[in-house]
């Protein structure tokens, strides 16, 4: 461990949780939310929902499992460079995709346009969600009681109407103030490792290819250097020494570029980081860059025809599962029937949400196949 700045989140000042508890014997409060996450059903299923290639596609794919934990590393890193608390950010980082549905974004959309008229569905109040309500482990809380440091890093974005339902970590999003640099800088670490893996399971994939991508500056200028240095290097090991490249130039960048914010703005202490506009972040040129390599993965990634198809079908099975259980809760399991007799369409989203895409599918098949066995 670093010795923290002054600005860093300290689990000792920690705003609490919810249900008060005795301290941990032997871990800091953001060490036991950690602990907490990783324990959590939620977490274990993350091993089998995707953001950008379903589950079943290969076994090379990043999952949200993987992600979450190249998140986790990077955002570390990160928060060791600038002494910020290297616990927090790292359940920040595994707790932030707990919310995802199944099918990445295909998924999220589907349920969000299935819940318009109950209040919507957004990814980040569902892992919310599942930390301080659907974990059902402890005999004296539902969900995983976590601090208010970690539940403020998972909640990223937030509409002010469901702010205003949130209380304690919706309150920054009312009075725009800021998070801590540790959920600041997480943040990032989410961006700089999908964008990335993006690249790297894309061109795994055959969906981009390398020529297309010379046409991005950020990785152009790495595979020029790779070239120049290694003339002979086989194609496998080319893209991941430019990837590896990219990332670097990234994260230093960033390191490098807040590490002048906060001289600039001299921070004393955390209440000061909060009332003052996001330290973290990258220097002009480089968010420029970061730009241009998010718009090229928009156009020639998520829209390629292959992925639109698989998202096609994604959408149409959660769209079918949702009002395959809406119009009958007889079929949903036993517990979530209890919930549903006080919120039907929010009790269907919390069980949809919480399928991995294998399961989705299989649900899907049980509920509207003849011959499928129960
Ligand atoms: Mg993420």
């Amino acid at each position: 461990m670093n010795s923290l700045a002054p600005y860093a989140a300290h689990p000792a000042q920690s705003l609490g949780r919810h249900f008060d508890e005795l301290p941990s014997e032997t871990r800091n409060a953001f060490q036991r939310d950690r602990d907490r996450i990783i324990h959590s059903t939620a977490f274990r299923r993350l091993e089998y929902k995707t953001q950008v290639f379903v589950n079943h596609e290969g076994d090379l794919f990043r999952t949200r499992l993987t992600h979450s934990l190249e998140v986790a590393q990077m955002a570390r890193g990160i928060a060791r460079t600038l002494n910020l608390h290297e616990d927090l950010t790292e359940a920040i980082a595994l707790a932030h995709d707990l919310g995802h549905t199944p099918f990445g974004h295909a998924g999220q959309d589907a349920l969000n346009e299935c819940m318009r008229d109950f209040g919507g569905f957004e990814h980040n109040l569902q892992s919310l969600r599942v930390v301080d309500q659907l974990e059902l482990r402890y005999a004296d809380f539902d969900g995983l009681n976590l601090t208010f440091e970690v539940r403020e890093g998972i909640l990223k974005h937030c509409a002010i109407k469901h702010a205003k339902l949130l209380g304690d970590v919706g309150q920054r999003f009312l009075d725009k103030t800021s998070p801590s640099l540790e959920a600041q800088l997480t943040n990032y670490a989410d961006e700089i490792a999908y964008n990335n893996h993006d690249i790297d399971d894309g061109l795994r994939s055959g969906l981009i290819t390398i020529e297309q991508l010379s046409k991005v500056e950020l990785f152009a200028k790495n595979l020029a250097e790779v070239k120049s240095k290694y003339p002979a290097l086989e194609q496998k090991r080319l893209i991941h020494e430019t990837v590896r490249r990219m990332i670097n130039t990234l994260v230093v960048d960033l390191c490098t570029h807040s590490a002048q914010n906060i001289t600039q703005h001299q921070p004393q202490s955390i209440a000061d980081i909060r009332k003052l506009p996001p330290l973290i972040g990258f220097s002009s040129e480089i968010a420029a860059q970061n730009l241009k390599l998010k718009q090229f993965l928009r156009k020639n990634l998520y829209q390629h025809y292959k992925v639109n198809r698989m998202s096609a079908k994604a959408a149409r099975i959660v769209r079918e599962l949702f009002a395959g259980f809406f119009e009958n809760v007889g079929l949903l399991p036993n517990d979530f029937q209890v919930s549903a007799e006080i919120d039907k369409a929010r009790a269907v989203a919390d069980y949809i949400a919480g399928m991995t895409d294998r399961f989705a599918i299989r649900e899907h098949r049980k509920l509207f196949t003849v011959e499928e066995y129960l």
